[in-house]
């Protein structure tokens, strides 16, 4: 079975960012900039948030660290977003979710410019995609897309199923592979009959956020499976499949960690750069 390395393809996106970024660094005149917004102490998005830090750094974007505590008012986060919106050295501004319960991210996420939200999490980012018009893509399904293309991986004609509707993950993933042609079928918490779908999947998409939900008797032979989930357990990080099990039948699997992790971080510096080219060219 191959194994798709999540972990390679993003280091070969994060060298052709670097390379882009020293390239037109002279001409443009400053770095590409991510303002991260990490609100209160949640240890997991504390790691995500010094993970994507350091690979700002890595490839040449400066980014701007907002530490805010669980306290912080809507108000103040507002005004922290609308402050980051007119400064013109920010390309891209990431507020880390999930936010402090009294805290309304929705609110948050459509206060940011569609412009800078590099996320992909904007209405009206999400409305350019449903209708196939350029703009951010969510990280995730999008580097799930980038890793696919890496290995050569055409979808074009394919059944999809992908287990789980998120706004982040699910929904977003269906209208980019019915983009690139796939017949997709979109499964959730209520669907019938959900290993009779998954049987007759070219391409499985697992996105539930529970261990070992996608067993090898699920997957039709010679199938690709993609797995989106990160569960943390006493054995470390594991994703929504049964690896071992399924390694046996299928094509071509992610692995968790070192599969979809690393593409999401990866794209989300492609839309950085992607918005730092654009913004320095009306300029
Ligand atoms: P979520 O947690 O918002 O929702 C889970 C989804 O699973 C729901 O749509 C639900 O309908 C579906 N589901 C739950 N039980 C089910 C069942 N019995 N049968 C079929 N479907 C069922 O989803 P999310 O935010 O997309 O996260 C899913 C997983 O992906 C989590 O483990 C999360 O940590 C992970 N994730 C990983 C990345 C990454 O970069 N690798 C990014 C985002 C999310």
């Amino acid at each position: 079975m191959l194994i798709l390395d999540g972990k390679a393809a993003a280091a070969n996106l994060r060298n052709k960012l670097k390379k882009e970024i020293a390239g037109q660094l002279g001409e443009v005149g400053r770095k590409p900039g991510l303002a991260v917004i990490l609100v209160g102490q949640d240890p997991a998005s504390a790691v995500y948030v010094r993970n994507k830090e350091k690979n700002c750094h890595e490839v040449g974007i400066s980014s701007f660290g907002y530490r805010l505590d669980s306290d912080t008012s809507q108000s103040d986060l507002e005004d922290l977003i609308q402050k980051l919106n007119l400064d013109p050295d920010v390309d891209g501004i990431l507020l880390q979710l999930p936010l402090p319960g009294h805290l309304d991210s929705q609110k948050c996420l459509e206060l940011i410019l569609p412009e800078k939200d590099v996320d992909g999490f904007h209405p009206e980012n999400v409305g350019r995609l449903t209708l196939g018009l350029p703009g951010f893509r969510s990280c995730t399904p999008a580097g799930i897309m980038t890793l696919l293309q890496a290995y050569d991986l055409s979808v074009t004609g394919k059944d999809c199923v992908i287990i789980g509707r998120s706004n982040i993950v699910g929904k977003p993933l269906a209208l980019m592979l019915l983009g690139s042609n796939a017949t997709v079928t979109v499964c959730h918490s209520r669907t019938s009959d959900l290993k009779g779908h998954v049987l007759q999947a070219d391409f499985v998409f697992a996105a539930v956020g529970r261990p070992g939900f996608v067993t090898a008797d699920m997957v039709k032979p010679g199938a690709v499976v993609v797995d989106v989930g990160i569960n943390r357990t006493e054995d470390g990080l594991v994703g929504d499949c049964d690896f071992e099990g399924i390694r046996e039948k299928a094509l071509a699997m992610t692995p968790v960690p070192g599969g979809v992790g690393p593409m999401t971080i990866a794209q989300l510096l492609s839309n950085t750069v992607d918005s730092w080219k654009k913004r320095t060219s009306q300029t």
